[in-house]
C-alpha cells in the first residue's frame, strides 16, 4: 500500500482494490506531509470528437508533451500524491495515452484514473489499457433520448461500451445534472447498476463564460430524489455540489491544494479546471503548485 501523511494522519492507498486507511490517532509532524496533492487531474488533451453544448474544456488545441507528463507523473508519485486522473477533451484522442498509463502503472505507485465519454473504448483500445488503468469514469447524461440529443451519439452504442468497458475495468458513472437529465436518474441509475459500475457520480452543472449552469428549481430535485434515494448504485457528489444532504470527509484537514489540483493540456496548474488562472508548469510540478498555492494565499 501506498503510505501518505498529512494534516489528518498516516494515509494507507491500495490502488488495486481502492482501499483507503487513516491512521487518525498519528499526527505527523507539518514538516514531514507530502508535498503533492492528495489527486491531480490532468488534461492530455482538449481535443474531443463530441460537442456537447454545456462543454467547459477550453477549445483551443493543445495537448501534454509526454515526456515532460512522464517526469510530472514520477515527481507526484515521488512526493506522495495517491493518485492521477486523466482527462481533456477526451483522454483517448491523445495518442500517448497507453504509454503514459503503461509508465504510471509500471513505475509509480499511482492510482491511474480516466473521465471519458466512453464512446471509443473498443477491443483494441481496450487491451491496450488492461492492466494500467485502475478506475475508469464514463460520462452519461441522462439515457435514451436525452442522451443522443446531449451527446449526439447513438445510446445503443453506449450501453456497449460500458458493457465492454465493465468487463474489463472497475468503472462508475459520471453525470452532469441539469434541467435535461435530472429526470433522467432513476433510470441513469438502473442503467449503472446493470452494467456492474461502483459509484454514480452527481456533477450539477456548473456556470460558465458560456452556460448558465443547473437551476435553483433542479437543484431542488436533485435534493429531494438523493435524501429519498435507497438505490443499489452507491451516491458520490463533486466538491461543489450542495445535495443537502450530509456527506462523509474523512480528511477534514486536507483542504485546497494539499487535496486537490488540475493541469490543463497546455501545462497549466490551477486550484481546479474552472479556476480562472493558474501557474505554468515548468520542469517541477511541485514548485508550480507552491507558487500556485502561495498566489493563492496572497
Ligand atoms: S464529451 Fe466531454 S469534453 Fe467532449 S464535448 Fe462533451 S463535455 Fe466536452
Amino acid at each position: 500500500m501506498k503510505i501518505r501523511l498529512g494534516p489528518d494522519g498516516v494515509h494507507l492507498f491500495d490502488r488495486q482494490t481502492g482501499l483507503n486507511v487513516l491512521l487518525d490517532e498519528v499526527q505527523p509532524a507539518e514538516r514531514s506531509w507530502s508535498a503533492a496533492p492528495r489527486q491531480v487531474s490532468i488534461a492530455v488533451t482538449n481535443a474531443c470528437n463530441l460537442a456537447c453544448s454545456y462543454c467547459y474544456a477550453p477549445k483551443h488545441r493543445a495537448a501534454l508533451e509526454k515526456s515532460q507528463l512522464l517526469r510530472w507523473i514520477d515527481e507526484l508519485d515521488e512526493a506522495g500524491a495517491l493518485g492521477i486522473g486523466f482527462g481533456g477533451g477526451e483522454p483517448t484522442l491523445y495518442r500517448h495515452l497507453p504509454e503514459v498509463c503503461a509508465h504510471a502503472a509500471s513505475n509509480t505507485d499511482l492510482a491511474v484514473t480516466m473521465t471519458t465519454h466512453g464512446l471509443r473504448w473498443n477491443a483494441d483500445l481496450i487491451s491496450r489499457l488492461r492492466g494500467t488503468v485502475n478506475f475508469v469514469r464514463v460520462s452519461v447524461d441522462g439515457v435514451g433520448s436525452t442522451y443522443e440529443r446531449l451527446r449526439g451519439r447513438s445510446f445503443t452504442q453506449l450501453r456497449a461500451a460500458l458493457e465492454a468497458i465493465a468487463g474489463t475495468f472497475r468503472w462508475g458513472m459520471n453525470t452532469v445534472i441539469n434541467e435535461d437529465t435530472v429526470g433522467d436518474l432513476d433510470a441513469i441509475v438502473a442503467v449503472a447498476a446493470e452494467h456492474g459500475a461502483s459509484e454514480l457520480l452527481l456533477l450539477p452543472e456548473q456556470r460558465t463564460a458560456s452556460t448558465a449552469g443547473a437551476s435553483k428549481g433542479t437543484l431542488r430535485v436533485l435534493q429531494n430524489w438523493v435524501s429519498a434515494y435507497t438505490g443499489p448504485v452507491r451516491l458520490a457528489a463533486s466538491a461543489e455540489a450542495e445535495l443537502g444532504v450530509p456527506t462523509a470527509d474523512a480528511l477534514p484537514r486536507e483542504t485546497g491544494l494539499r487535496s486537490y489540483a488540475h493541469i490543463d493540456a497546455s501545462g497549466t496548474a490551477r486550484t481546479s479546471s474552472y479556476a480562472p488562472s493558474g501557474i505554468r508548469v515548468g520542469d517541477s510540478v511541485i514548485a508550480a503548485f507552491e507558487q500556485l498555492a502561495r498566489m493563492e494565499a496572497a
